[in-house]
């Protein structure tokens, strides 16, 4: 039998593939609008694509362990060595790395109140305390979250933007927060919108990692990069953190496939600013849709919203019947709340078709 920490464990409820919900509803799967997963609507650079094709007849291959290709044109955009680099199956594996190095039985981690799924699962997989601390306006409250801090705490988890709010600590406050969280105690900065962010709002983040050796950024390949599918991800962080987190990987955790085409992707600037200005656009056409639906919203700095709506499990069902899946949230204890990531323009319209609609149905 699994031991009890393991067993109490509340299953992470992932998104349903679009074809299984088309089954599920009888509708036909092209006409399904999917905006549940804060996905990039763009799609993958066709960079990424090219890379992709061209690694295949390499598949009976081991992947590279070290990603040593991709590591090096990951230092140079960063302006960080190669040793303070560490690859995951998607930042989720590498969220769990730190989990796995730094906590155990004994130990606890910290985390706000609206803070993203994985950091409880990844603690309590590996037996830690998870330290679950109120909100402050849906996002993360640094004083709280430091006096939340006890002795056994190892981790403090925080992303930013946060997900499913939104919510940004402005780079100062997030610097000072830094600043304060005792240097036994890894912070996990988890940046995996941190593309989308306007210059004058997103932290130097980076540049703080001289300074600060108990500090870890986790960034994606899953968002503004649009590779989801594949599983790219890494931590930046002090060469003696990349060290342990490297220790508790599996050697060939990203295939060669997700190498190759997340350097290409990486490499493509030009389908990321038009990533990030699909998204800047539909989130405008988004909230100005709703705010005539009379509908209160997060503010968010991310590829996706979280939207008032009182009974969300019922609308997201009027939703899904109209063809259109967004995400409930109640796991995240916003039981009146739906997320919606942002799309295309048509795919935004037809979520504020069917919201419309089914708002209209609900009277
Ligand atoms: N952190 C946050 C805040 C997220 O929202 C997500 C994706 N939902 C992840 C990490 C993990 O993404 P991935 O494993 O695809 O990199």
């Amino acid at each position: 039998l699994a031991p009890a920490y393991v067993r109490a464990i509340a299953p992470y409820p992932p998104g349903k593939p679009i074809g299984e919900l088309a089954r599920e509803m009888g509708l036909n799967p092209a006409e399904i609008v999917k905006l549940a997963s804060n996905e990039n609507p763009l799609g993958p650079s066709p960079l990424a694509l090219e890379a992709v094709q061209r690694c295949l007849p390499e598949l009976a291959r081991y992947p590279d362990g070290a990603g040593f290709e991709l590591k090096t044109a990951l230092a140079a955009h960063h302006g960080v060595t190669v040793n303070q680099i560490v690859l995951g199956n998607g930042s989720n594996d590498v969220l769990e790395f730190a989990a796995r190095a730094f906590l155990g039985p004994g130990t606890s981690a910290v985390f706000s109140q609206h803070a993203f799924a994985v950091y409880p699962l990844a603690a309590q997989a590996v037996g830690a305390r998870a330290i679950e601390v109120p909100a402050r306006d849906f996002g993360n409250d640094p004083v709280a979250l430091l006096e939340a801090i006890e002795d056994d705490t190892r981790v403090v988890f925080l992303a930013n933007p946060n997900n499913p709010t939104g919510t940004l600590l402005a780079p100062q406050a997030l610097l000072h927060f830094i600043e304060q969280v005792p240097r036994e105690v890894l912070v996990v900065l988890d940046e995996a919108y941190y593309e989308y962010l306007p210059a004058e709002v997103a932290p130097p983040s980076t540049t703080w990692l001289a300074r600060f050796p108990n500090l870890m950024l986790t960034r994606t390949f899953s968002k503004a990069y649009g590779l989801a599918g594949l599983r790219v991800g890494y931590a930046l962080c002090h060469p003696d953190v990349a060290d342990m987190l490297n220790r508790v990987r599996q050697p060939f955790n990203v295939s060669t496939v997700a190498q190759a085409a997340a350097q290409a992707a990486l490499g493509d600037s030009e389908h990321l600013t038009r990533s990030i200005t699909i998204n800047r656009v539909g989130m405008a056409q988004i909230t100005t849709g709703l705010t005539r639906l009379g509908l209160a919203w997060i503010p968010s700095y991310g590829n996706f919203l979280s939207f008032c709506i009182g009974n969300a499990t019922a609308m997201y069902q009027r939703l899904l019947r109209r063809g259109v899946i967004v995400r409930p949230i109640a796991n995240y204890g916003l039981p009146e709340y739906l997320r919606v990531s942002i799309g295309l323009e048509r795919e935004n319209e037809r979520f504020l078709t069917a919201l419309a609609s089914a708002l209209e149905e609900q009277r």
